[in-house]
């Protein structure tokens, strides 16, 4: 017999994402593990309502208030599952701190994570868009992972096949979508580590600081390094990381573009197609550390909007939008938001 769950009404949402927009949810409960899951789908009155899964809000522009059910993943735990000859498999609960849980493999000797340290959120999101970060993205480590599945009412085991990762991509972003919440991820770490420092931003952040064989903990370190210097503090200003994915172009595409701008900065990918810096396109277009009402381009890094203060959904949208018609008009590229907008 389920109990009814502890359902909050007009719950400020505010404090709950990292661009501080003030949007309110019509309905909103504390995720505690499974069976407020299963109490929420065996009422028929919640399971009619729009819903909205929440982690760590890192990932989110609310553009209005919510007018559905927020579920706020607030289930915890880390284990170690169990071994295969070649890797250690490590479970977190989707409520886990992303940055905590990678803490805690390293101090547990468990390497693999570390070049993805210091990126806010929760485990539980962390495959909705394959987060990635210098040199390294998610599926690299990935085992499989738990959903409760709302259409079906069951418990599912996925994949790294199924969940059809790619560049900030995977199956919660198209078949799965709205249906699947995330219970706890399953990662598999190698026995036989090898430092991963194909990024040059962190190979000679190693470099500098005179370490010639780097520990995990090394490249954690330096990973946070680089991030606190470049990546403004959601704590300080309100921001979700990049705002726009690297769009990815065909050679001809990219060739084409180098012949009118010589120091268009690209990546070649191992399809032969081009990733373009989406940062750089946006700087070109003269928004760096420009605003457009409250909301605003970072003055440091293009690919960020921030929370001036006070900055509705609306605001950021807005300013997203005439950066994406600047570049579609400077480079006939077209932008795509990263974060979920809501
Ligand atoms: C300063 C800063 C730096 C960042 N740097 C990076 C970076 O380097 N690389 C990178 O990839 N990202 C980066 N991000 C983006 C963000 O941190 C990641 O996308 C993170 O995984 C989002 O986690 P979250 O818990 O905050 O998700 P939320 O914002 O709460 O949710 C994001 C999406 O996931 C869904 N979701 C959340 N939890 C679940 C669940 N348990 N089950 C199903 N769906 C769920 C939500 O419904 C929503 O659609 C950065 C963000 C900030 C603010």
């Amino acid at each position: 017999m389920n109990s009814r769950p502890d359902i909050l009404h007009g719950q400020s949402l505010r404090a709950l994402n990292t661009f501080g927009i003030d949007a309110k949810a019509t309905a909103y409960l504390r995720v505690a593990g499974l069976e407020d899951l299963r109490a929420v789908r065996n009422d028929p009155a919640l399971t009619a309502m729009q819903r909205l899964v929440l982690g760590g809000g890192s990932n989110l522009l609310l553009t209005r208030d919510f007018d559905g059910l927020v579920l706020h993943m607030t289930n915890l735990g880390i284990a170690v599952a169990g071994e295969t000859e070649d890797h250690v498999l490590v479970t977190a609960q989707a409520g886990e701190n992303w940055h905590g849980f990678v803490q805690w493999t390293l101090q547990h000797g468990l390497p693999g994570l570390e070049n993805l340290s210091l990126i806010p959120g929760n485990v539980g999101a962390a495959p909705i868009q394959n987060i990635g970060a210098y040199g390294s993205e998610l599926a690299d480590c990935f085992h499989s992972l738990q959903i409760f599945d709302f259409e079906s009412g069951e418990i599912r085991t996925l994949t790294k096949q199924y969940c059809a990762f790619g560049y900030r991509d995977s199956v919660f972003k198209h078949d799965l979508r709205d249906r699947a919440v995330i219970v706890d991820v399953t990662f598999a770490l190698a026995k036989r580590w090898q430092p991963n420092l194909r990024y040059a931003e962190l190979a000679s952040e190693i470099a500098m600081r005179g370490i010639a064989s780097p520990t995990a903990k090394d490249i954690s370190d330096a990973v946070i390094a680089i991030r606190t210097r470049k990546l403004p503090d959601p704590a300080k200003i309100g921001n979700a990381g990049s705002f726009f994915k690297n769009p990815v172009v065909s050679a001809e595409k990219r060739n084409a573009l180098t012949a009118h701008h010589p120091a268009l900065v690209s990546y070649v990918q191992p399809d032969g197609s081009y990733k373009l810096a989406a940062g750089w396109l946006i700087d070109q277009c003269g928004w760096k550390g420009k605003s457009l009402g409250a909301a605003g381009v970072h003055e440091k890094q293009a690919l960020v909007l921030v929370n001036r203060g006070g900055a509705t959904g609306a605001d950021v949208l807005a300013l997203a939008h005439q950066i994406i018609a600047d570049v579609a008009q400077g480079f006939d590229v077209m932008l795509e938001p990263e974060p979920v907008i809501v």
